[in-house]
């Protein structure tokens, strides 16, 4: 499939489609505390993505049984929200959330912390982030895809941290997944010359351990194989001919 160029009046609904599911994210942010289950910061994203009218896309894809994967601690990603998995104080948290407006898909993770988290933690985070932001240094037009997969993978990898090589992030627009793969570590060749219009989920997997991953029997759920932490951060992302947009930030 090649990748796809949007046009103008595509390139609105993609980011309304994204500011929606930013305040998804913001709505589920307020939620995460000690005490709550996986379950309920499911339901509080799900039941938003509805109230506006969305899909939420990640539901039965493929099977996948929730609207929203959220995953702790050593769970990389995928999680299965449930009614037994109560947050604690010094977890970490990842969700991964995506809708449908009109047709068009959007997409992006954040990891929280519950209450107060060890530095190891508080660091891991933030350098999964800062991953994704060296990485769209090169989202731009003329620069070459896997410019980016080598800024994520160099950044995170100067930590010592493990860089999940079994799953990328992927082109998006009518469908979640499209072309191109967007793997988050350094290739051999340079990859598509980025245009104009493309629209790409960029997405680092970073381990504070082995890059290793096992997939688990419950058919979905990803975990370090070493058992450390995981953190995910993706957005959405617009090139154009400057500096990309990044269609999902939340803007409080
Ligand atoms: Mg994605």
């Amino acid at each position: 499939m090649a990748v796809t160029i949007k046009s103008k009046s595509e390139i609105e609904l993609m980011r309304e489609s994204c500011r929606l599911l930013s305040l998804v994210h913001e709505e589920m942010r307020k939620a995460i505390k000690p005490g709550i289950t996986t379950y309920q910061i499911n339901k509080i994203g799900e039941d938003m993505i509805r109230s506006f009218g969305c899909i939420p896309n990640f539901k039965n894809y493929n099977g996948f049984p929730a609207a929203i994967c959220i995953s702790v601690n050593d769970e990389v990603v995928h999680g299965i929200p449930s009614k037994k998995r109560v947050l604690k104080e010094g977890d970490i948290v990842s969700l991964d959330a995506g809708l449908i407006y009109k047709g068009y898909h959007s997409d992006a993770a954040r990891t929280h912390a519950v209450g107060k988290v060890s530095r190891e933690a508080e660091k891991l985070m933030e350098v999964t982030k800062q991953s994704f932001f060296e990485g769209i240094k090169f989202a731009k037009a003329g620069c070459h895809l896997y410019d980016i997969s080598a800024a994520i993978g160099d950044y995170a990898e100067s930590f010592g941290y493990g860089v999940v090589t079994d799953l990328c992030g992927h082109g998006i627009g009518t469908e979640l997944h499209q072309d191109p793969e967007i793997p988050n570590y350094r290739q051999k060749k340079k990859g598509i010359r980025l245009q104009p219009g493309m629209t790409l989920a960029i997405e680092p997997m970073i381990n504070a351990g082995t890059h290793e991953v096992n997939w688990s029997d419950d058919g979905w759920t990803v975990t370090t194989k070493d058992g450390s932490l995981s953190a995910h951060y993706e957005n959405t992302v617009l090139i154009t001919d400057g500096e990309p947009e990044i269609l999902t930030l939340e803007r409080s």
